[in-house]
């Protein structure tokens, strides 16, 4: 299946229709535990000499299908589910590091991966240093001999910067450490990190994969190409105490990380997806392809638009030509640049707020990814809590303003913005 194009993927891959009855559809599987054939099979599963499913904390055959559509859409070797992107990230280092462990992260990130990698995780002895990723050689000279792994965002939420993904990867690969790569706004319908070198990939199955703001996912997907067996993580060439002396990167190989990810990551922390969720991403899922490449057309028109309007300062967008990221963008992502535009308000903080309350079509809402169009002013919002400082590594000035850019007609949107700029109040403008 994974041979297959994406668009096909998309629809099928994951689900043979002989082990579901026949259903065209996927069928929610809404039971929290299986039947065990006896106490042989039932000792056979939980020792691994046989697979199936045991318990939904683990496993499920609705989510079994959505994790094998994104390992083939995304090109990995196996994928593990979880009940949001913000779970699949947390279990993900929680699995993978321990105290004393550090991180380089890119200092863009999304405002909750920002705050559980700067304040929460320290408080359990995992530190991260921030770069600027703009310069790949910035996380070379971050690492310490602690170091075991390197986090990114594909495209980075709200900053929009693109990243030289393949020079990155080659200084995680010189380290040692795997290259976790967060995809949620360029999807896999524009851009596939393991391509570029990514070991782990992440994804927020909220946004743009399910697509239509219903319900909270998450995944990571395994390259299945981080050789744990370097030295770095004894946790995998040791007999683990937790799984009765199973020593992963023997036994499980290439999917080593899949398998801990659920044996240990789900297991212990249980931020398992509800089967419901899974279903209704699945139905996002499935269009995908063609729901990202109107988005990215809607943004770069509106983006277009916007750098014409007098009230506009500055507009923010990788398919703009002349923006710091074009060259870029061109490279990693010539399909489509996503459906996220950033710009900023002549007048600042006020005139900022002052154009989101006016907006009707687009809805004021913390969320990205939606077939309706969203606007928030994150610094008033979802960067409230950083520091001026931080807020400015993170790409989020006072003045900005995040669009995500949904399938309305393309008229309506710049209607709405026009009406929305005409009750700023002209002085606050000047
Ligand atoms: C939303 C988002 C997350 C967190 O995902 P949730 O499903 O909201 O927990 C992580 N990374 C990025 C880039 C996001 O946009």
């Amino acid at each position: 299946m994974s041979d297959q194009k994406l668009a096909t993927n998309a629809l099928h891959a994951g689900h043979d229709t002989t082990q579901t009855g026949g259903t065209r559809a996927i069928p929610i599987y809404q039971t929290t535990s299986y039947v065990f054939n006896d106490t042989d099979h039932a000792a056979n599963l939980f020792s691994l000499a046989e697979l199936g499913f045991i318990y939904t904390r683990l496993n499920n055959p609705t989510n079994q299908i959505l994790q094998e559509r994104l390992a083939a859409i995304e090109g990995g070797v196996g994928a593990v589910v979880f009940a949001s992107g913000t779970a699949a990230i947390s279990t993900g280092l929680l699995t993978l590091l321990k105290a004393g462990d550090h991180i380089v992260a890119s200092s863009s990130l999304y405002g909750g991966t920002f705050n559980l990698l700067n304040v929460t995780l320290p408080r359990l002895g995992i530190t991260t240093t921030f770069v600027d990723a703009s310069e790949p050689s910035n996380f070379k000279e971050a690492v310490k001999e602690n170091t075991r792994a390197f986090f990114v965002e594909s495209l980075g939420n709200p900053k929009l910067d693109v990243l030289d993904l393949k020079a990155i990867s080659k200084e995680a690969k010189a380290a040692k450490v795997p290259f976790i790569v967060d995809n949620t706004v360029a999807t896999p319908g524009l851009l596939n990190p393991i391509d570029h070198g990514a070991n782990l990939v992440i994804h927020s199955l909220t946004k743009y994969i399910n697509g239509n703001g219903t319900s909270l996912g998450g995944a990571i997907i395994d390259a299945g190409t981080f050789d744990w067996a370097n030295g770095n993580f004894p946790e995998f060439t040791e007999p683990s105490a937790g799984y009765h002396g199973l020593v992963y990167s023997e036994a499980l190989g290439a999917a080593a990380f899949t398998f801990k990810l659920i044996l240990e990551g789900l297991r212990d922390f249980g931020g398992a997806l509800s089967p419901f969720n899974a279903f209704q991403i699945i139905q996002g899922l499935e269009t995908l392809p063609i729901r990202i490449k109107q988005h990215s057309e809607n943004a770069l028109e509106l983006a277009e638009w916007l750098l014409g309007r007098d009230e506009v300062a500055w507009v923010n967008y990788p398919g703009l030509k002349g923006n710091k990221y074009y060259e870029l963008a061109q490279e990693y992502l010539p399909k489509g640049q996503s459906g996220l535009v950033t710009f900023g308000v002549k007048g600042g903080f006020e005139a900022a707020k002052k154009l989101t309350d006016a907006t009707k079509v687009f809805s004021l809402l913390a969320n990205i990814g939606d077939t309706k169009s969203l606007i928030i002013h994150p610094a008033s919002t979802t960067h409230q809590q950083l520091t001026e400082e931080q807020q400015e590594s993170a790409g989020v000035s006072q003045d900005l303003i995040r669009l995500s850019v949904g399938l309305e007609d393309i008229s309506d949107l710049k209607g709405d913005l026009e009406q929305a700029f005409a009750a700023i109040d002209k002085s606050v403008l000047a």
